[in-house]
């Protein structure tokens, strides 16, 4: 039989799903051999706002402890949209934000990761700046979570595909509560970072340190890209069998600002399988680069 790869001493998770209560999504990571974990706190496609039972609250921090997960980021609703060119549509998305931090500080999770916005036919840096408003007042004084904003592949509309773009609405809120960023490879190769290369990937950890400083990059979301370069496109492919290839997360992975954080899959889950392969992918890159 094949020797299973160890652990690395990196923070590795998958985004996992809460099907049957939050509590199982804990199980499921711990299952699969991670130490770190991203979940949806309710359906991300429903205005719906649903309540956590206490006891599954309770479950969940148990399991957490026992198992050593963390940190914990709730990924946030994809219907939200701070920058919409409707004034009903952000009214909704500050509301549904507010939600996801109540619920976050309810289980007990570390961050919100979250989207900003897009705004299709309006002025980016306008519409940056009005989403910038939305989300400053979305976060209730009170809270302890933080947000992360990440970083989107540059579909039309886009407003935070770039490193620039992303410190701009953290300097326009000036917010404690507002962690960093996240970046998504799959994002960052689709908007034109040439990250599988060693060039590309120094430009933007470069970046990250000129506009903002690396201390402010808080998560990796680690994707392989079905689209090439500068597609425009957000569609997430297995680690190594996309266009950033498997020497392309060699690069990635062998930069210390990467390995530093925790980094989350959320590659596809065709087969039941699909995860725990794309996680031994991983694991082994790392425990080449780093032993
Ligand atoms: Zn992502
Ligand atoms: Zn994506």
């Amino acid at each position: 039989m094949k020797k299973k790869n160890k652990r690395p001493r990196v923070r590795v998770g998958v985004h996992t799903s809460i099907a049957g209560g939050i509590s199982r999504s804990i199980e499921r990571a711990a299952h699969l051999d991670c130490n770190t974990i991203q979940i949806f706190s309710h359906s991300p496609r429903q205005w719906k706002k649903t309540r956590i039972p206490a006891a599954e609250v309770n479950h969940f921090a148990e399991l957490r402890q026992k198992y050593d997960i963390s940190p914990v980021f709730v990924h946030a609703s994809y219907l939200i949209n701070l920058a919409s060119l409707s004034s009903v549509v952000v009214k909704k998305s500050m509301d549904l934000l507010s939600y996801e931090m109540e619920n976050a500080d309810m289980i007990g999770a570390e961050y919100v990761v979250l989207h900003t916005g897009s705004a299709r036919g309006e002025d980016e840096k306008k519409a940056r700046e009005k989403a910038a408003m939305a989300l400053k007042r979305s976060i209730n004084k009170k809270g302890r979570a933080s947000i992360i904003l990440e970083n989107t592949a540059g579909q039309r509309g886009d407003i935070t595909s770039s490193i620039h773009a992303l410190a701009d609405i953290m300097d326009i809120c000036n917010n404690d509560r507002i962690a960093g960023i996240c970046i998504d490879t799959c994002h960052a190769f689709a908007s034109g970072y040439d990250i599988a290369a060693g060039e590309g990937l120094n430009t933007l950890v470069n970046e990250i340190k000129k506009y903002m400083g690396i201390d402010k990059l808080k998560l990796i979301h680690l994707n392989d890209s079905k689209k090439p370069l500068e597609s425009g496109v957000d569609r997430h492919e297995h680690i190594g069998r996309g266009s950033i290839g498997i020497e392309g997360f060699r690069n990635i992975l062998s930069d210390r600002s990467i390995t530093n954080v925790p980094i989350i899959l959320e590659t596809p889950k065709d087969d039941e399988d699909d995860d725990r392969k794309n996680l031994e992918t991983v694991f082994a890159l790392l425990n080449k680069i780093l032993n």
